[in-house]
């Protein structure tokens, strides 16, 4: 299934290792908050140390506008991850030219460097060719191990693989395996769940679920534009209104498949307080909106679930940030949490749900790319990963 090869097919003794990891993690105030990315990078690192590599690592942090800006400094990671791995954590103020290349030029074994964000470069994102070379220059192999990056073609997720050979690391691959395997090959019933707010990002990926999927579940935002497209006034809800029509065409055509929300829990305001009662799917009343799907919808999604046999979801069933409107979104992460099927939950939202339920635990793979996973759902191929030496 994983065609690409892997740190595990390379022999990387003695070897200085160039890894773009994901360490786009929050930094406030120079402290490291929410370590999930580094924790998830750890078994490519020690596997690659333990067999005698020099690391090397790179990636980018937050959005630098015009070059270098210190509050998107990778220095406090290079701290953080000292202080994980237990040995000192060497820092470039560069990730190019001539500071980066001195760092670079006296490691040894076992030693670890990690280069300044290579997005104070503004070439990183033009996928400069001359900033590829330098970066290749730095080290003797490249391993991708950032899958939240892997859909950008960049500097340091596609261009710099083109002049080294270039391998998969371990979380590269565990993504791939769980969204790619769950895409192009699933043990059915195969369920998918959409919900969420980025609705017209997400056309795409229902279009390729609903040709795969035995039911696709909706709820959150996404519901929306299904009642709107069925013909319900859906008075001050979240609407994205051009992808109404793409609605109208996706429910001629999905026929059973497609399964909306029975009951909705309406607020009459966007507030955790908000005035709130449930009611069965029918005209929402002027001054109120959709906040939430509804017990009865829950319990349908449920027993949906719990005859599956892969279950992927992305994007919450309501606005779960408040907890009068969290029900929807915990019962399905409970039904994911209870059922045999492989579970795969991905979407930056979506993953905060399910860890605030407390049910994170439960779940198969919990994947550590909002856009990238939603691309693998799409059916698209990932750049960062298309351009690894194929097995
Ligand atoms: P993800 O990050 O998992 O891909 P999205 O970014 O698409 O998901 O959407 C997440 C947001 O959707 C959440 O912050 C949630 O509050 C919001 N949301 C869910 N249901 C609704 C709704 N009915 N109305 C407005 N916002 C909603
Ligand atoms: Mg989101």
């Amino acid at each position: 299934m994983f065609s690409k090869k892997t740190i595990k097919d390379i022999d990387v003794n003695g070897k200085k290792v160039l890894v773009r990891v994901d360490f786009n993690v929050p930094v406030k105030d120079g402290v490291v908050g929410d370590d999930t990315r580094i924790q998830a990078a750890l078994p490519t690192l020690n596997y690659l140390l333990e067999n005698g590599a020099a690391l090397i690592l790179c990636s980018h942090l937050g959005r630098p506008k015009d070059g270098p800006d210190p509050q998107f400094s990778l220095k406090p990671v290079a701290d953080y991850l000292s202080r994980v791995m237990g040995k000192p954590v060497a820092f470039a103020e560069d990730c190019v030219g001539p500071v980066a290349e001195k760092a670079a030029n006296g490691l040894t074994p076992g030693d670890i460097l990690i280069l300044e964000n290579t997005r104070f470069h503004s070439e990183e994102k033009k996928n400069d060719e001359n900033m590829a070379r330098q970066l290749a220059a730095l080290a003797d192999v490249y391993v991708n191990d950032a899958f939240g990056t892997a859909h950008r073609a960049h500097v340091s997720t596609e261009g710099v693989a083109r002049f080294l050979p270039a391998v998969a690391g371990f979380l590269l691959e565990k993504e791939i395996k769980y969204l790619g395997q769950a895409v192009a090959d699933p043990e059915k019933p195969f369920v998918a769940i959409l919900g969420g707010a980025k609705i017209s990002d997400k056309i795409g990926v229902i279009k390729n679920l609903l040709s795969k999927a035995d039911a696709v579940l909706i709820g959150g935002g996404m519901a929306n534009i299904f009642f709107k497209a069925q013909g319900y006034p859906v008075a001050d809800s979240l609407v994205e209104e051009e992808a109404v029509e793409t609605a109208k065409a996706l429910l001629a055509q999905a026929g059973a498949t497609l399964r909306l929300p029975v009951d909705i829990v309406i607020a009459d305001g966007f507030s955790a307080d908000a005035n709130h009662k449930t009611m069965n799917m029918g005209p929402v009343p002027d001054g109120w909106r959709i906040l939430d799907i509804g017990p009865e919808t829950v319990a349908n999604y449920t027993k949906v679930i719990s005859e599956a046999k892969t279950v992927v979801w992305n994007g919450p069933m309501g606005v779960f940030e408040f907890s009068e409107f969290a029900k929807g979104t915990f019962g399905v992460a409970q039904a994911l949490a209870d059922t045999e099927a492989v579970t795969i939950v991905g979407g930056g939202e979506s993953v905060a749900a399910v860890k605030k339920s407390g049910l994170a635990g439960k779940i198969t793979h919990i994947s550590t790319g909002g856009g990238a996973s939603l691309e693998m759902l799409e059916g698209l191929t990932l750049p960062g990963l298309a351009a690894l030496q194929d097995k």
